[in-house]
């Protein structure tokens, strides 16, 4: 069972980037949009403890129909459940690749530097203490991207 999920939507020749985000009811398994990254992240970081259900989104029941249906009208990619939610002010990133062959994650710091891997992140930690002391750990960032599924990847023509 695929447990956390978001997609993304795929339109010609824009942005590579995720623009929608959803999550299965861990009851009903219908997917529910969630608004933001933050509130993915959120519901991602604890899933294994507290699974997704529809009644988490305001007046939402398993009843309610899916919000999105799982189907191949866009590109699908499958984040790792218990992924690290951001620390504040941190942008985590992911971009596809031309080739749609795979997805690549960064993260933005909130002094507008881009960090690519733990190395980078730990070397940023060391010469930026100040954000040790809020206690941001290099265990708050993982560079794995997320899983193409390639039955919803655009068919060659
Ligand atoms: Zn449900």
């Amino acid at each position: 069972m695929e447990k956390s999920h978001q997609s993304k939507k795929h339109s010609v020749n824009t942005s590579n980037f995720i623009d929608i985000w959803s999550v299965q009811c861990g009851e009903c398994f219908k997917w529910r949009l969630i608004p933001t990254q933050e509130e993915f992240e959120e519901i991602s970081s604890t899933f294994a403890e507290d699974p997704f259900v529809c009644s988490k989104k305001p007046g939402i029941s398993c009843g309610d129909p899916a919000d999105i249906e799982y189907d191949d009208s866009r590109t699908w990619v499958i984040e790792k459940p218990n992924l690290p939610k951001t620390p504040a002010g941190f942008k985590r990133r992911m971009v596809m690749r031309k080739d749609l062959s795979k997805m690549d994650c960064y993260y933005d710091t909130p002094n507008g530097k881009r960090l690519r891997s733990l190395a980078e992140v730990a070397r940023f930690l060391d010469k930026h203490p100040e954000y040790q002391n809020n206690d941001v750990l290099v265990s708050d960032f993982s560079f794995t991207p997320p899983k193409i599924m390639e039955d919803t990847l655009p068919k060659k023509v």
